[in-house]
């Protein structure tokens, strides 16, 4: 039996990511795959890498993890981001930061690919419109691919000879994915931006070919209270609240 916890952006929010592997700890889950951003936006980047680092079997870099390692420019970041990427970088360990360099944004497992963002532009693209699916589905190499980067839990598909389609996915349900063309994905962990404040992921049946969309709760206003510690913006601390 072969089920996998995904998530994805973390950002650096270690009470949402505590409370989401202990989900999947006492979940059937055998493995658990990270789309990436570990760290930006949040006030623990070193103690989420780790998490990561003990209990994620795969692990993408996100956008945000590429810009604390130098391989993207800040300057095409929004100015909380930027801010962030720049305060990211002078608190983290070195070894932590090697890791993060170690990480690629796309990869695949077995059948299944992995993008951060999208499969045509695995670092920046947003897929939020149907639109922008079916030509990602176009480019993408395998049947079924996950994505995280919108921060929004989601799913698109394409029947055979169909248009694609899709929708933002709340808590619990779940999709037959055995036939069509599939792009999945988790939303947040760290930051969702759905108008759910509870940590968002997604449990993957690679037996059923089924996906159940999951939220976790966990303690928001202590994630908040470690952004206004670090002196990040306080915009950062309050958008957690509301899951925007
Ligand atoms: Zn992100």
């Amino acid at each position: 039996m072969m089920k996998v916890a995904v998530i994805s952006d973390i950002h650096a929010n270690r009470h949402a990511f505590e409370a989401v592997l202990e989900a999947v700890a006492n979940s059937d889950a055998s493995e658990l795959w990270c789309l990436g951003d570990l760290v930006g936006y949040g006030a623990e980047p070193d103690s989420c890498v780790e998490l990561a680092r003990n209990h994620a079997a795969v692990c993408l870099a996100g956008n945000h993890d590429l810009a604390v390692v130098g391989e993207l420019p800040l300057d095409e970041f929004s100015r909380g981001a930027s801010l962030a990427a720049q305060w990211t970088v002078e608190v983290m360990r070195q070894d932590n930061l090697a890791f993060l360099a170690s990480l690629r944004p796309e990869g695949q497992e077995g059948t299944i690919g992995l993008y951060h963002a999208s499969p045509r532009d695995p670092v920046w693209e947003y897929v939020l419109s149907a639109l922008l699916a079916e030509l990602c589905l176009d480019s993408q190499a395998q049947r079924i691919g996950l994505i995280g980067h919108s921060h929004v839990a989601l799913s698109f598909v394409r029947e055979e000879g169909a248009l694609t389609t899709g929708e933002p996915r709340r808590a619990g349900t779940q999709l037959d994915i055995s036939s069509g063309e599939w792009l999945l994905n988790p939303g947040s962990v760290g930051q969702p931006r759905d108008g759910d404040p509870r940590a968002s992921w997604l449990m993957l049946d690679l037996d059923e070919m089924s996906v159940s969309f999951m939220r976790t709760e966990y303690d928001v206003a202590g994630a908040a209270g470690a952004i206004r510690a670090a002196r990040l913006p306080d915009s950062l601390a309050e958008r957690l609240e509301y899951g925007q």
